[in-house]
């Protein structure tokens, strides 16, 4: 293959990506309309008519600022690629005469930084204006230009051993360095993963020990009863950014954490709390998060793999407009590729996780009794954050890492 065919064929990817995209979030707002003259059956006892008709029309601007977001980005990628931008950049950094590896560094940080300049309005826009329009922002300017601040210093502490240690092994491992490559970075992950909870979350947020008191005594009987030992179980202000609510599972071995918004216990009860918790408890109890790690790691495994059969493949880097093979070449290269050379997996992941929802679900009301409870708190949830409650299937199938909450809702009634 030459580097035009190539090229072209990245553009058909592409292009067969975003309007595979644009047809299903178009789909998906005429779905949303033609269910929005009244409230679906399911939810006519706990959702009012006017919280839906809110929900409907978040849920249609939100998917009308994806399609603007989709063809923007789109629009950008070919642009980067036609007006050989990458090449540009690629040369200036060889210009500066440093070490391989640095020229590598510095030629990934612009770019990212690039990247995120160029989104920039679009997140300006979701955040001030989209969220705020339905009451969900809570975020000042301030903490937005902060938390931007902080998140480039994470990602230069965190990208600079991370590139080092790849360009090293790429260099220095022989005929198997992919493999080394791997194994590196899956460990790199894993410390990142056992560091997050305590060195990079409370740079952005607040975490504190469940208070004394009712809560916190329900929630230590609950973990007793489910065999579950840690006593991490924080609180987290959420609401200093958004009021949407949620709870997430963190961390690795000693420091596992459970995290609770506080937007979340404003909104449940005790008892729906301690329901949230269950559901939680049971993904780690039936060891999804590392279900789901395993297989990215095969992804990962088959990523280096590919990288490995195309790092001398000079066509390639011509098709992208860099001058000269380089290790950053090859994983900028892939990088951009991914998405569009993948995006049919979106299900089949998103099923995975679906599936791993559903036996949450279960085993917060089969272990702990709390099915009933866990129903009502999703339905609230659903109501606070303006839930679609009608997705188009296709859409949902591609997109949703969760079941709808019509979904989840039916699975728990037919446990009970
Ligand atoms: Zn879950």
């Amino acid at each position: 293959m030459n580097a035009t065919t190539i090229r072209t064929l990245f553009f058909a990817f592409l292009l067969l990506e975003t309007c595979y995209e644009l047809y299903l979030t178009l789909l998906n707002i005429r779905h949303v309309r033609q269910h929005a003259k009244e409230v679906p059956p399911l939810f006519q006892k706990a959702i009012d008519e006017d919280t839906y008709r809110k929900a409907v029309s978040y849920t249609i601007d939100k998917n009308r600022f994806a399609l603007v977001y989709q063809l923007l980005s789109t629009g950008f990628v070919i642009l980067l690629l036609t007006s050989g931008l990458l090449g540009i950049l690629d040369q200036w950094v060889q210009s500066t005469g440093w070490h391989l590896y640095l020229q590598g560094i510095l030629f990934v940080l612009l770019l990212s930084l690039l990247l995120r300049i160029v989104s920039l309005p679009l997140s300006l826009y979701q955040q001030f204006v989209l969220e705020e329009r339905y009451g969900f922002n809570r975020m000042t300017g301030k903490l937005f230009l902060s938390d931007l601040g902080k998140g480039l210093v994470v990602q230069l502490i965190l990208m600079t051993p991370l590139l080092l240690g790849l360009f090293w092994f790429m260099d220095e491992a022989g005929r198997y360095w992919w493999i080394w490559a791997f194994l590196f970075v899956t460990l790199f992950q894993l410390v990142v993963t056992l560091l997050y909870p305590l060195v990079i979350a409370p740079l952005f947020n607040k975490f504190t020990p469940l208070p004394e008191g009712s809560l916190k005594e329900k929630v230590l009987a609950l973990a007793e009863k489910l065999g579950f030992r840690t006593r991490g179980i924080y609180m987290m202000d959420g609401s200093k950014r958004s009021r949407h609510s949620n709870a997430y599972f963190t961390g690795l071995g000693k420091v596992k954490r459970i995290v609770l918004f506080d937007t979340l216990t404003q909104s449940l009860s005790e008892e729906e709390t301690c329901a949230v918790l269950a559901h939680e408890l049971g993904h780690e109890k039936q060891k999804h998060i590392l279900k789901m790690f395993f297989l990215s790691s095969v992804f990962l495994f088959l990523g280096f793999l590919i990288v490995d059969s195309l790092l001398l493949y000079e066509p390639l880097y011509r098709a992208f407009s860099f001058g000269r093979p380089s290790y950053h070449g090859i994983l900028t290269i892939i990088s951009l590729c991914a998405g569009p050379f993948t995006f049919f997996l979106n299900p089949l992941i998103n099923g995975l996780s679906r599936r791993f929802e559903y036996q949450a679900d279960r085993f917060a009301a089969e272990q702990a009794g709390l099915g009933e409870a866990l129903a009502s708190a999703l339905l609230t949830l659903g109501k606070e954050n303006l839930t679609n409650l009608t997705p188009h299937p296709w859409y949902s199938f591609y997109h949703y890492a969760h079941p709808t909450l019509g979904e989840r809702l039916d699975a728990l009634r037919k446990l009970g």
